[in-house]
């Protein structure tokens, strides 16, 4: 059989010399027969013609089969290819013709699945680097449908990667005001940007920039890229707030200053018996307004971390006392009762003194300022034990608490109590110097010695301030 494998072309010569053999064989006996040859009978030569026509048949289909079975074979293993199957090679036996087409196919399967895996490697790539950025990414074509859509577009908007691809945008991202966005940037194929406002899956603020993906001739698309900027507005807000304000609570004191003053020049210094009162409180007004500036200094200090704190093992209950002495003669005055009650075990707490005592002066100030006459000041603390979830697992805290019995805070402002400026009735904590400052200052101070505050009230009640300290690592039993 060798020779058969020899070549495709000698398959095909072979098949097509088996066919005209056959033809001349039957053509040759016609010919003998029609021109009445020597002891030529009829019936042998149609038993011959009939043998000659079925071995030329039997021949032709053998050398038509070796010549179309490798072909049938490469079809299907061609159309799994397709498929994207290249498990399957080419059959590619021979050496001829077909065994060489075989071996060249199987060469360029080779090949187109090493760039298929490569373009997958690809592909992969830039999904992470797209998933792995801050900003969302959408990008849809020119019939507004989406073609691909990143991690942080989903969760910005709320959508699935997988359900949104191919799908109407409106369908996947319900907002109008960036579809008339994409829209423009579709007919005008330019730039353009805005800032909107979305509502699920939570309010927040977005910049959106939307540049058009050119095709070969047109806009074939357009891509939307999302920058989160809700926390930088809020920040805006909090800054002109602050500015607006401070002007406001500056210029209060000054204005009453100014008043005075204006009154005292003409003529009211000659009127000895109204001229102190006034001078008075004028005195009053400049001591806020000292207060005020010295706080804003302060609060400002601690927001960019200028205050070093000297933290070191510090008795708790001699601070607690050294604080209630101060404040001792105003409660007798306000007929309050001020009680400092501290288990005499306490572990040393790691703090700086100085700033422990501006803590609990400011926190004693507003439980005296919000109490009423009978009422009851009391500062005690505890030992904590660290749960799984405080900010430093392996350290236990002590934690102080301050409670009055005073008119408490509403809950609507528990929340928002320890921001700059806001109190729950300006006029009064004006009337009673405060600045709005204080409980901001105590927040950050707490933070700064690794602690946490935490406020609880009831209205017409009480309040409670908490607050935690570490503890020294070797201080116990000092008291
Ligand atoms: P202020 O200088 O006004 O006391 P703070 O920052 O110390 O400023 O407190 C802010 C506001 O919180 C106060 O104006 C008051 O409305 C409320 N507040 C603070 N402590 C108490 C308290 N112990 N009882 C009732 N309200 C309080």
């Amino acid at each position: 059989m060798s020779w058969i494998e020899g070549g495709f072309q000698r398959k095909l010569i072979a098949a097509y010399l088996g066919l005209v053999l056959a033809i001349v064989v039957v053509a040759g006996m016609y010919l003998l027969v029609s021109t009445n040859g020597p002891r030529v009978s009829w019936p042998s030569l149609l038993i011959g013609g009939l043998l000659a026509l079925a071995a030329a048949a039997i021949l032709g289909s053998f050398f038509a089969h070796q010549v179309t079975r490798p072909i049938a074979e490469m079809t299907a293993v061609a159309r799994r290819m397709a498929e994207g199957d290249f498990s399957r090679k080419m059959p590619a036996p021979s050496s001829d013709e077909i065994g060489h087409l075989g071996r060249t196919l199987n060469l360029m399967a080779g090949r187109l699945e090493d760039r298929l895996i490569e373009l997958e490697g690809e592909r992969a790539k830039g999904t992470a680097v797209l998933d792995s950025m801050v900003e969302g990414v959408v990008a849809v074509d020119g019939s507004n449908r989406i073609l691909l859509i990143n991690a942080s577009a989903c969760r910005l908007l709320d959508a699935s990667s997988v359900a949104a691809a191919g799908r109407p945008f409106l369908e996947v991202i319900r907002n109008k005001e960036m579809l008339d966005l994409l829209d423009r940037t579709l007919t005008e194929g330019t730039f353009a940007r805005q800032e909107l406002r979305i509502f699920t899956p939570v309010q927040r603020v977005l910049q959106v920039h939307a540049s058009p993906l050119k095709g070969r001739a047109q806009t074939a698309g357009a891509m939307l890229v999302l920058h989160d900027v809700t926390e930088l507005r809020r920040l805006e807000m909090v800054r002109t707030e602050f500015v607006a304000n401070v002007s406001h609570e500056l210029r209060t004191p000054l204005t009453s200053i100014r008043g005075y003053l204006e009154t005292l020049l003409e003529g009211g210094l000659a009127d000895r018996k109204h001229a102190r009162p006034f001078l008075e409180v004028i005195h009053k007004h400049t001591e806020r307004l000292g207060r005020l500036v010295d706080d804003l200094m302060d609060l400002s200090n601690l927001e960019l971390g200028k205050v070093a704190l000297h933290r070191q093992p510090t008795v708790l209950a001699e601070v607690v006392r050294n604080a209630t002495t101060i404040y001792g003669p105003q409660a007798a005055k306000q007929e309050i009762k001020l009680r400092a009650e501290l288990p005499h075990d306490l572990p040393h707490v790691l703090a700086d003194r100085d700033r422990l005592v501006q803590i609990l002066i400011n926190l004693l100030d507003n439980g005296l300022k919000f109490t009423s006459k009978g009422g009851t000041v009391r500062v005690s603390a505890s030992l904590t034990h660290p749960t799984p979830n405080t900010l430093h697992p392996a350290v236990d805290f002590v934690e102080v608490a301050v409670h009055d019995t005073g008119i408490g805070i509403p809950s609507q402002d528990l929340p928002r109590i320890t921001e700059r400026f806001y109190r729950v009735d300006r006029a009064r904590s004006r009337e009673l110097g405060g600045t709005g400052l204080g409980l901001a200052i105590v927040k950050h101070l707490v933070k700064a010695h690794g602690g946490e505050l935490a406020i609880e009230s009831e209205l017409n009640k009480g309040t409670t301030v908490r607050f935690t300290l570490p503890i020294a690592p070797l201080g116990k039993n000092l008291v």
